[in-house]
């Protein structure tokens, strides 16, 4: 009971096992996943419970509609949802699946390690608007890479020849050792700078003279992304083996990542708008009219049915109004519009004005009490307030009482958190 550290609140925790921020994109907890992974991995003598741990938080953060659950809610209502125990996936299946099977067997036979090595992906954000993604895009984009040198073949020497790098003894990587204090040290392996990790080097007179020995050359790319009708925030254009270039490497894709910019008037939901619109009080009650330009510059005409009333905090929808379904985009969610009513301001209706309403209006409740039962009543006075300070003003005083209260008892309190 006192050897189990306390859970930390509860929607951080899957964040802190794979080592990632909240605001982690997808591929940068794969990645963190993938490399947490194969530390952890019991074949290769890891912790089972952490490996566990590792599956366990990447099965929720890499499912969009997890992840949000998980955020809003942390991790208790993913439980819940899951039906009694909590019971999760089998990690190994997890990490089965990450990897594809046999992908990356530690079982010794090596199968992994001759596979061409894969080259980064790199990932951009792309910024677009509301309006490009209703009514879709194309976007030019000026990228710099690395290309194989043409010259070389991504040799880097004339004439192919490479001796081993004098400064790692070829392995690519060094070992460095730093004193921390008298009786401490820290070992810390980095790729040597040399022959930046290929193990090799190149005579100066052998260098090839388009790359200078590097292998590869930088070119600029004109990528042009399209950014269809209905794409959502969030959503990935791949440009398969874009990315940069390099000898015995795999070359990663080029990834954007729609981020769409808040719109002044639209929120989205999938394939639905949401907005927002004030009626007067007499247009609600009589009636109303209104124009709204719409993501593709069409005036839409809204207007009340004849002796509609629209009550405050009410919503109505127009069909086909909302966002073009991907891929689908003759198929259009709906838009929805939440009303408020602005009320005129107290004290603005005169004794005949209100007479007239009255005449129109449902009739007031009439007063079931007698002169006698009213005599024997307290008289009240209402006066206004300002209710979010006031709450919030008695929100702080009780919190400051509560910490003063901490202060003074901190040991007997801690004891009866642990019963
Ligand atoms: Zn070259
Ligand atoms: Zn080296």
């Amino acid at each position: 009971m006192f050897g189990r550290t306390p859970k930390k609140s509860d929607n951080i925790r899957y964040y802190d096992i794979l080592g990632v921020s909240k605001s982690a994109t997808p591929e940068e907890l794969k990645k963190a996943y993938r490399k947490a992974a194969i530390k952890n991995h019991p074949d290769k003598g890891g912790d089972p419970e952490k490996f566990k741990e590792l599956a366990q938080a990447y099965e929720v953060l890499s499912d969009p509609e997890k992840r949000e659950i998980y955020d809003e809610y942390g991790e208790d209502a993913l439980k819940e949802g899951m039906g009694g125990g909590g019971a999760s996936h089998n990690p190994f299946d997890i990490f089965e699946s990450f990897f594809g099977t046999g992908g990356a067997s530690f079982g010794g036979s090596g199968r992994g390690s001759r596979r061409q090595r894969r080259g980064e992906d790199v990932v951009h954000q792309l910024k677009v608007t509301l309006e490009d993604l209703y009514n879709g895009t194309s976007k030019k984009l000026s990228l710099s890479r690395n290309v194989i040198c043409s010259k070389c073949k991504g040799k880097g020497s004339k004439t192919g020849a490479t001796s081993r790098c004098p400064g790692c003894q070829g392995s690519g990587m060094k070992v460095s050792i730093r004193q921390l204090g008298p009786n401490m040290i820290q070992q810390m392996q980095h790729v040597c700078a040399d022959c930046r990790g290929s193990g090799e080097t190149i005579s100066e007179k052998d260098k090839c003279g388009q790359c200078k020995g590097q292998k590869v050359v930088q070119e600029k790319k004109l990528l042009e992304v399209h950014v269809e009708k209905g794409m959502q925030n969030g959503q990935k254009i791949t440009f398969q083996g874009e990315a940069d270039e390099a000898p015995d490497t795999q070359t990663g894709d080029i990834v954007f990542v729609l981020q769409q910019k808040e719109h002044p008037k639209f929120k989205r939901k999938s394939d639905d708008l949401f907005m927002e619109h004030s009626l007067t009080l007499t247009e609600a009650l009589c009636g109303f009219q209104f124009t709204l330009s719409h993501l593709d510059g069409r005036q839409l005409l809204i207007k009340s049915s004849p002796g509609e009333i629209i009550k405050p905090g009410q919503f109505k929808a127009i069909s086909d109004e909302g966002m073009p379904h991907y891929q689908r985009p003759f198929i259009k969610g709906k838009l929805y519009i939440h009303f408020n009513v602005d009320f005129p301001e107290s004290g603005s209706l005169t004794p005949e004005q209100q007479k007239t309403l009255e005449s129109v209006l449902p009739p007031r409740p009439v007063s079931q009490l007698t002169d006698m039962e009213l005599d024997e009543c307290e008289e009240t006075t209402l006066h206004d307030v300002n209710i979010e300070e006031e709450m919030r003003r008695k929100q702080q005083a009780q919190q400051e009482a509560y910490d003063e209260d901490e202060d003074a008892n901190q040991g007997p309190r801690v004891q009866c958190a642990q019963q």
